[in-house]
């Protein structure tokens, strides 16, 4: 018996296809299905965000025969996030850098590729690369949120700008790296930056024109200036301090569900800025509407309820990620719920209609809190939860039980599909200036980043030590009765969004360079790709002419190939992105790669400052580098290993370090922040480091 009902909303034909058939018993009906084409239209194919298909003809028995139809390489070598769209047999692809991609979805022949020429230099004021997760539809116009803040409406057919418009100020440190989403008449979009002090809204716009709908702040700002409306006065009672010098946070970076039914918006919200609780909002409070999902009048952008799902949020637990809206039954009755995986490591069923809690069970492992009280819908922190002393180990990390890799549900099997992640971090209060004066413009947490800093030993041993702690697991997750069904481990934490269809199938890429597709029901692994590359972005399919495909984006990056080099796959060569589809029969190769020479170069100059300068250097790196170049200089690939900088690096450390001079490829200048002993004193840690381990990979050298 299917205990879930999937909504009868406007565009949800093919999910309520796959409800009632295709089944075994009814032939004709898979016949019918797979007759005309099947797009893959809004960003989680149906306004429910459920990521489910009723294509069938990829199946669990047909699915060894699946091949390689096509490739298309993407000229850029960042990360690469994007849910393609299928409307009307164009694929419709975004890529780092906000490039927009149309391909024809039959044979990847290009039609189009939009580029926004986003600034380089926005690269630094952002937490996790210049990805982007996907565009809009609606229309005849495809709608992506650009690096820099623009949202901008592309002609569908030439690929020509119709308008943009900026949606932040430039000078602070907002970024764009959700899809925005259509509601109605109108397109909504979001921004990140809660790491670097800005403070998070969303905001509406006419999808004809462009023209600004409504804006919704998600925390309060500076009362001196006056709140914007009655919810931002009672949000500011829940906090305490000067937290507005800070920004507040609170950005609103990937989920946005547009609930046509209800004429409402759900708003996933970011964590605060900065990290750090006792900083930000001294005497406590619970500081909304951070870690919440918000629920606004679409039409109007009117406050309709929130549920907060980490009151006093400090631990970068935020409830951006993916919202999904389902019925379902509960004790005999249908409810209309609302569903999410946030960061802290509960899945929460929600009805959204008001907003009140159903049910909240851990779908990972998780020490900060011991259950949900469902009368208050409050979280129970465990006693040593905002205990910061650098050395206890925190589960979910800050990347969160689950991150921005979407999940997906299953109506045959009545199961949610989690791409979720279980390895610790570690918090360390500061009394350094360096990380306590309020500050925007920056990476600035607010706990001191050397307790993310690796041992010295050799990265062989530091690979070692992590593959048994830094895990991903595929959670095949029963939200009625909130538990697990099955799982299987993917390797490393840096695991993709998912695909899940009636042909029985869950589809799923993964850091380690392969998509591969499980049995729905039991998790076997029934097939597997080899995709070069990191692919974190979730796959889609498609029907044209009676032929189904499977598509995804790949190219690792994002925040795993920038400070997650604790997780890298030895991705050091530029990526090659790609959008790769398949299908039934197909028997196209990808070229081979390039050979690697992963071995730690000479350093190219000699340590000449003492230890004590050099544990300066490792704590300036760590205040100001790592988040692009990674803890303990192990980069995720993405960004320079600064361990392997050439003499020519070296010889123009200040002028990089401090001017400036290679901000068009991203790199910033620090002069405001570094002195130049400061940034000779990174220099002097990075050779440091370069020698040791070289040292540790050459023994017989003379050294
Ligand atoms: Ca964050």
């Amino acid at each position: 018996m299917k205990r879930w009902l999937i909504l009868a909303f406007a565009g949800l034909s093919a999910l309520i296809t796959a409800c009632s058939s295709p089944s075994e018993d009814e032939p004709s009906a898979v016949v019918k299905e797979e007759a005309r084409d099947v797009e893959w239209r809004l960003h989680g194919n149906d306004w429910g965000e459920t990521r489910f298909s009723a294509l069938s003809r990829i199946n669990r028995e047909t699915i060894s025969e699946l091949g390689l139809s096509w490739y298309y390489d993407l000229p850029t070598k960042r990360g690469v996030e994007a849910t393609p769209l299928m409307v009307n047999g164009t694929l419709y692809v975004s890529g780092s850098w906000s490039l927009v991609y149309a391909l024809d979805a039959v044979t990847g022949e290009e039609r189009w590729v939009f580029d926004p020429q986003v600034d380089k230099a926005f690269l630094a004021k952002g937490c996790c690369d210049a990805v982007n997760r996907g565009v809009a539809y609606l229309d005849g116009r495809v709608y992506v949120g650009a690096y820099d803040g623009r949202l901008i409406a592309i002609d569908a057919e030439t690929g020509d700008k119709v308008w943009d418009v900026q949606t932040t100020d430039r000078e602070q440190s907002y970024t764009i790296s959700g899809a925005p989403v259509v509601a109605g008449d109108k397109i909504i979009i979001g921004n990140g930056g809660a790491e670097l002090g800005v403070r998070g809204y969303v905001t509406a716009y006419d999808a004809a024109t462009g023209e600004q709908a409504w804006r919704f702040y998600t925390v309060p700002g500076n009362p001196a200036d006056g709140f914007e409306n009655d919810v931002m006065k009672m949000a500011a009672e829940t906090w305490t301090g000067e937290w507005w010098k800070w920004g507040g946070g609170g950005t609103a970076w990937d989920s946005l569900v547009y609930d046509a039914e209800l004429d409402l918006v759900y708003i996933g919200v970011g964590n605060g800025s900065p990290w750090n609780q006792a900083l930000r909002s001294p005497d406590g409070g619970d500081n909304l509407f951070l870690a919440s999902i918000v629920a606004l009048r679409a039409s109007t952008g009117e406050y309709v309820w929130h549920y907060q799902t980490t009151p006093g949020e400090t631990w970068d637990f935020t409830a951006t990620q993916h919202i999904m809206l389902a019925e379902i039954e509960i004790d005999g009755a249908a409810r209309k719920v609302l569903m999410q995986a946030p960061k802290n490591g509960y899945y929460y069923v929600i009805d959204r209609l008001t907003g009140q809690l159903i049910s909240a069970e851990a779908y990972t492992d998780m020490n900060w809190s011991t259950g949900v009280d469902l009368e208050t819908g409050r979280p129970i922190e465990a006693p040593d939860a905002r205990l910061f002393d650098g050395k206890k180990p925190v589960l979910p990390s800050m990347g969160g039980g689950h991150n921005w890799p979407p999940m997906s549900f299953n109506p045959d099997t009545g199961l949610v599909y989690i791409p979720t992640m279980n390895f610790p971090a570690s918090y360390k209060d500061t009394t350094d200036p360096l990380y306590a004066e309020p500050d925007q413009g920056r990476w600035n947490l607010g706990f001191d980043t050397m307790a993310a800093a690796p041992p010295k030993v050799s990265d062989k041993e530091i690979d070692a030590m992590l593959a048994a702690t830094y895990t991903g697991t595929l959670v095949a997750w029963d939200p009625v009765a909130q538990k697990a069904r099955w799982s299987v481990s993917t390797g490393r934490p840096s695991s993709g969004g998912t695909l899940t269809t009636a042909g029985g199938l869950v589809f799923q890429g993964a850091g380690n360079g392969h998509l591969t597709a499980y049995d729905a029901a039991t998790g076997e692994a029934l097939w597997s790709s080899d995709t070069q590359t990191g692919a974190m972005a979730a796959p889609i399919t498609y029907a044209i002419d009676g032929e189904q495909y499977v598509a995804i984006a790949v190219g690792f990056g994002g925040g795993f190939g920038a400070q997650g080099g604790v997780i890298a796959h030895g991705w050091h060569v530029p990526n090659v992105s790609r959008v790769l589809v398949f299908k039934l029969g197909a028997k196209s190769q990808l070229p081979p790669l390039p050979e690697v020479d992963l071995a730690m170069p000479e350093p190219a100059d000699k340590v000449s400052a003492d230890a004590a300068a050099i544990d300066r250097g490792q704590m300036l790196y760590q205040r100001h580098c790592s988040y692009c170049h990674g803890d303990g200089l192990r980069t995720g690939g993405l960004n320079p290993d600064l361990r392997r900088s050439s003499r020519g690096i070296h010889k123009l450390w200040q002028e990089i370090v401090r001017d400036g001079v290679l901000s068009s490829l991203g790199m910033v200048g620090f002069a405001d922040y570094l002195s130049e002993a400061d940034a000779e004193a990174i220099r002097q840690y990075v050779l440091s480091e370069a020698h040791r381990v070289y040292g540790l990979e050459n023994p017989d050298s003379e050294r």
